[in-house]
């Protein structure tokens, strides 16, 4: 993998930096993503007006009948590459998207989320006891009061999430007075620290949690180690919040079993985990992910949930997020990248994985062609290989999968939210 100059490491981050303040003042300004339902409207009048497909505004509001939307209903309207973004501007207060889990109302996933049911219907324009289907989009408030001044040696301010939903994936923002090595954990997990300013003095590290990770509170921890070797350090909890996920079980046919021994699957896992182990120390994007297939093809099995295999030691629960999709429908790089994998494997079938910096890695699996070779350096957009059905897969589709510091998680926030916010 080609390496950079530090003085080209250094003016790249500055142009981003740059590029990233911009972007985020024009996603502001943008940032009017719902839209109300009047008298007279259809789901393709509003898809036409909003330069989507009626299939995006399906998926992101999780409709189950296409043809019944009721006016005063509020609508996510995703973006052109079938992301949703929070909008801020409803009540003034910031939020994010959540999913309904199968059977909730407003106040069971208020009592979820510890927060007031009377605010979160307010939020979605409903009521308290409104139903919520499986999967629906639901906007829920964040805490975004301004991270108190600590001002132990060097650090000046750590903006710590309070809490982080399974298999999701958490920010850790840490201001300092001059530059500094930090260091973090989440209980057992260490965290990489990207550098977001000129000077660097300001510092992000994603925070990962594992899909299984069982729910409660966990230290995050940070800190440097000053000149005389002292660590200086604090801790936060951090509340780990079950997950919406499913069950599903997978039955084999014989004739994949029968390849799969678990030698073959315990090696294949080694040669990944080897991948996907690798640090490239800086980002190699700063946006939202693009979606990495046509938003003509939608999400199914997602990811989380849940899984038992009737072959042994596949795993236990789904790593990556699918979507249905024809063999030979193409496959794009949702963001810049440098391919480090690119070969044909048993449980995975073809398979592509990108490094975009900063510890994060995405996969791409069952292609039934590869269009790219390791080391080529790709951009978004650019075609990775062609949807199929090779290795453990039992019918046509994209798997995406998505590893931070080797930690599977939810790629579709990736195309719901920035990499990162900057500070105002
Ligand atoms: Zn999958």
């Amino acid at each position: 993998m080609e390496r950079l100059s530090k003085p080209a490491i250094r003016s790249a981050l500055f142009v981003a930096v740059f590029l990233a303040l911009c972007w985020s003042q024009s996603l502001r300004a943008q940032q009017d993503g719902v839209y109300t339902v009047a008298p007279g409207d259809t789901l393709g009048a509003i898809a036409v007006r909003f330069g989507v497909t009626v299939e995006a505004l399906v998926a992101a509001n999780g409709i189950e009948d296409p043809n019944r939307i009721r006016v005063g209903q509020v609508l996510l309207i995703p973006g052109a590459d079938g992301s949703v973004s929070a909008p801020e501007t409803v009540t003034g207060i910031p939020t994010a998207v959540v999913r309904a889990q199968a059977g909730d109302d407003i106040a069971v996933l208020a009592a979820r989320y510890g927060e007031d049911p009377a605010l979160i219907a307010e939020l979605n324009a409903t009521t308290t006891t409104h139903r919520l289907f499986p999967g629906q989009p639901v906007l829920v408030p964040t805490r975004a009061a301004p991270p108190p001044r600590l001002n132990f040696g060097a650090i000046l301010t750590i903006d710590a999430p309070d809490s982080i939903v399974q298999g999701r994936t958490g920010r850790l923002y840490v201001t300092t007075s001059r530059p500094v090595a930090l260091f973090g954990r989440l209980s057992d997990q260490p965290l990489h620290f990207n550098i977001l300013d000129a000077q660097g003095l300001v510092q992000f590290a994603f925070v990962p949690v594992n899909a299984l990770q069982e729910p409660g509170v966990y230290t995050l921890e940070v800190g440097y180690t000053t000149a005389r070797g002292v660590d200086l350090k604090r801790t936060f909890p951090v509340n780990v919040v079950a997950g919406p996920y499913g069950y599903q079980e997978i039955v084999v046919t014989q004739e994949k079993a029968d390849v799969l021994t678990s030698d073959v699957v315990a090696a294949e896992r080694e040669r990944v985990v080897a991948v996907w182990s690798q640090y490239t120390p800086f980002l190699l994007w700063r946006e939202r992910f693009r979606r990495p297939i046509s938003a003509d093809y939608p999400t199914t099995s997602p990811f989380g949930q849940r899984r038992t295999y009737s072959v042994a030691d596949i795993g236990n629960f789904h790593a990556g997020q699918d979507f249905g999709a024809p063999e030979g429908a193409l496959i794009f790089a949702p963001a810049p990248g440098i391919v480090v994998l690119a070969e044909p494997l048993a449980v995975r079938g073809n398979a592509v994985i990108l490094d975009h910096g900063g510890g994060v890695f995405t996969g791409y699996w069952h292609m039934s062609e590869i269009k790219v070779a390791p080391g080529m350096r790709v951009e978004t957009g650019d075609v990775l290989g062609l949807v199929g059905n090779t290795g453990l897969s039992t019918g046509s589709h994209l798997h995406w999968e998505l590893r931070i510091d080797g930690v599977a998680v939810d790629p579709m926030q990736f195309l719901e939210e920035p990499p990162f916010e900057m500070a105002e």
